[in-house]
């Protein structure tokens, strides 16, 4: 290879590099100024003031100020770890619906919300007793290791006592991400929604939510 040739090849692949080098930038350039430009719209957050009972609107993600708490955009499933009380987003939800309520006419108030697994297990020997069988007894009270009850993700409400109200909690619980789930028992509510969603429709009693296997176990 000649001097002027290899000068060609030199010069060449130096300018490929650059023209690379400038694709690569200009394309990630492009995606951070598409991140920074147009921040991701949410759906509006239900911020919850704790102290005055005044639920608002915001439009970002992290819009709720102290001492306003957020309803949560999403369904509220249970953490890998057993928590020691309510989920406390599942909690502010329930105190929004609460004051709603309150101006509605109805009081509403949770009459058990967390349990502990030795309280579970203890209602539901209770319940096989009373049913007669595993299986009856899980149509009303769950084993341990599956209510959603010690897991902080499942309220009763006014039971047993003004079912009126909780009617109220029932028909206007999606504003808040709160539905009644089984058609049993219409005192247990669960955060099952993204608050404004519509309720799935009811299953017809706790046993209906086990996963096949795990009914399979409950005889
Ligand atoms: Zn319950």
């Amino acid at each position: 290879m000649d001097k002027q040739t290899s000068d060609f090849y030199f010069y060449a692949s130096g300018y490929f590099l650059l023209a690379c080098a400038v694709i690569v930038l200009s394309t990630t350039n492009t995606g951070v100024g598409q991140i920074t430009s147009a921040p991701k719209v949410v759906k509006p957050l239900l911020c919850f003031n704790v102290e005055s009972d005044e639920l608002r609107t915001s439009d970002t993600e992290q819009g709720c100020m102290a001492p306003e708490e957020s309803l949560g955009i999403s369904p509220i499933i249970h953490s890998e770890v057993r928590p020691t009380q309510l989920d406390r987003t599942f909690e502010v939800r329930f105190l929004a619906a609460q004051a709603a309520a309150k101006l509605a006419g109805f009081n509403i108030r949770i009459t058990s919300g967390f349990r502990s697994q030795q309280l579970q297990e203890r209602l539901f020997n209770d319940a096989v007793k009373k049913y007669g069988s595993e299986k009856e007894a899980s149509k009303w009270v769950l084993p341990k290791d599956i209510s959603h009850h010690p897991w902080g993700i499942a309220i009763d409400v006014n039971y047993p006592g003004d079912r009126k109200a909780v009617k109220w909690l029932e028909e206007n619980g999606s504003s808040f991400g709160l539905c009644r789930v089984y058609l049993n028992e219409w005192w247990h509510f669960e955060p099952v929604i993204a608050p404004g969603e519509p309720c799935p429709p009811m299953m017809a009693n706790a046993l209906e939510s086990l996963p096949t296997v795990e009914t399979a176990e409950v005889k």
